[in-house]
């Protein structure tokens, strides 16, 4: 047998272990982060380590790294496995190509072109649309920023910034948006946050006052990003009411869907992103609602003259055959690029896109199996709104921070907290699609057990309701 045999025969018992391990304990035992090297043997040595001792070594590992398939895992903006999507990583492992032309990457290059037309359809962009597969989400949002930069300013690509470019976003933005600005030669102090209304929304309002404030001030306002889903309470920013003031203004509208963009496949749903045709801009994450391995990124530009404008270089050592439309690493930021699109569609081809509405809509019938608990059980505080796959409360007056600390010490649930104005709340996210009704429920019974069992787990004064 060759050695690739060998160790794949290997990977497949030590998934039988994992999955044996997640039946048995959905929560993995917690390493105490100061205990951590003396508890497992992580050094990398002048010797070889080899046969029954490295896979002990590895079983070990497995077992004790944090689980987020099982249905206990609640902590994130992903869970769960979709085993479609797992087999084509897996093949994206062993293809190793490099997404950056046509004569490395062949066939794969169409399967990440497929995606993204695909995609602009379902959001309505026209046929000049295109897009690219970022390293994630954050990367998403930097990419629509440098095009809407270098869109307001195309003389930034070679002198770099000389006018006072200001960009918008909400203050439930996610935290990305400060950092782009920053990498993007903006400048941190020049995003304007805009105050959002009592459901997380962005208030279009006062985006259009500040905007006239700081064209006033000699200000150019440069770009808006609208989130669809933000970070803390699932909530989507009015795209429609934010498109007639960015085209007003002629300002680059990104609309930010990482967490929850990925309604566009649910008819149900989609009107959550309402108008999101007619912004520049367009990210989502695969693998946050659709359950695809991390990272699974899309950004979709509804001109695509603004990717090559933006990320294009002339390379003679390596594009060297074939045109501009299968060569991909001239819209990319990158050189080397990671394959993610083929186990976004080994899942797509293999459920279609009815199946993955399936996937967004279960995420939002936990959601109402979880608000319905919750609002007919008066020892809970909710704070989260219709619509939304986060689903926000506290449980007795009892400080939300110490909860799902203990939780977590304890090996009970993985659940963590967020904020939004003054309050503070265990934040539930119902993305994974693997779970049932049954599943949910079983969180809330955990959660009470064990504040029964923990009485004194501190309060806090009492929450504002
Ligand atoms: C998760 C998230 C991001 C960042 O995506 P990464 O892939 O983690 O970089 C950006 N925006 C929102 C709204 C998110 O929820």
């Amino acid at each position: 047998m060759s050695t690739i045999k060998n160790d794949l025969a290997l990977f497949n018992e030590l998934v039988e272990v994992l999955i044996k391990e997640e039946k048995i304990n959905p929560v993995a035992e917690r390493i105490d982060s100061s205990e951590l090297y003396e508890t497992i043997d992580l050094s990398l040595n002048d010797g070889a380590m080899i046969d029954d001792d490295f896979k002990t070594l590895l079983s070990d590992v497995l077992i004790a790294t944090p689980k987020t398939a099982t249905n206990l895992f609640f902590n994130q903006l992903f869970g769960g496995r979709q085993s479609k999507a797992i087999l084509g990583d897996l093949l994206a492992v062993m293809l190793n190509n490099s997404m950056y032309t046509y004569k490395v990457a062949g066939p794969q290059v169409g399967i990440e072109q497929e995606i993204i037309r695909q995609s602009c359809d379902l959001i309505g962009y026209g046929k000049n649309s295109n897009g690219t597969f970022p390293t994630g989400g954050s990367m998403s949002n930097y990419m629509g920023l440098i095009m809407g930069r270098d869109a307001k300013d195309p003389s930034c690509r070679l002198n770099g910034m000389t006018k006072p470019l200001i960009i918008y976003t909400s203050k439930e933005c996610h935290y990305s948006n400060s950092k782009n600005a920053s990498f993007a030669g903006i400048g941190r102090n020049n995003i304007r946050y805009i105050k959002a209304d009592s459901k997380g929304r962005m208030i279009p309002e006062l985006l259009e006052a500040q905007i006239l404030e700081d064209i006033e001030n000699g200000g150019v306002p440069t770009y808006v990003n609208a989130t669809a889903g933000t970070t803390v309470l699932g909530a989507f920013d009015p795209i429609d009411k934010i498109a007639d003031i960015t085209e007003k203004y002629k300002i680059w509208l990104h609309v930010d869907g990482a967490y929850c963009g990925s309604v566009i496949f649910s008819e149900k749903y989609k009107h959550l992103v309402k108008g999101v045709e007619r912004s520049n801009s367009f990210s989502y994450n695969a693998h946050k609602m659709l359950g695809t391995p991390l990272t699974c990124s899309i950004i979709l530009v509804n001109d695509k003259k603004h990717l090559h404008a933006s990320f294009s270089n002339d390379a003679s050592y390596l594009y060297q055959t074939d045109g501009d439309d299968f060569n991909l690493g001239k819209t990319s930021f990158q050189c080397g690029r990671r394959n993610d699109a083929l186990k976004f569609w080994t899942l797509w081809k293999s459920i279609g896109t009815n199946g993955l509405k399936q996937i967004v809509e279960q995420q939002f019938k936990l959601a109402d199996v979880a608000l319905a608990y919750i609002r007919k059980n008066p020892d809970y505080t909710l704070y989260s709104f219709d619509d939304s796959i986060s689903i926000c409360f506290n449980y007795k007056n009892i400080d939300p921070m110490a909860l799902c600390t203990a939780l977590y010490e304890h090996q009970e649930t993985v659940v963590g907290f967020g904020s939004f104005e003054e309050d503070t709340f265990v934040r539930l996210v119902t993305i994974n699609a693997n779970n049932g009704k049954e599943d949910i429920l079983n969180f809330f019974k955990v959660l009470e057990a064990f504040v029964e069992k923990n009485p004194n787990l501190e309060k806090v004064a009492a929450f504002t309701v």
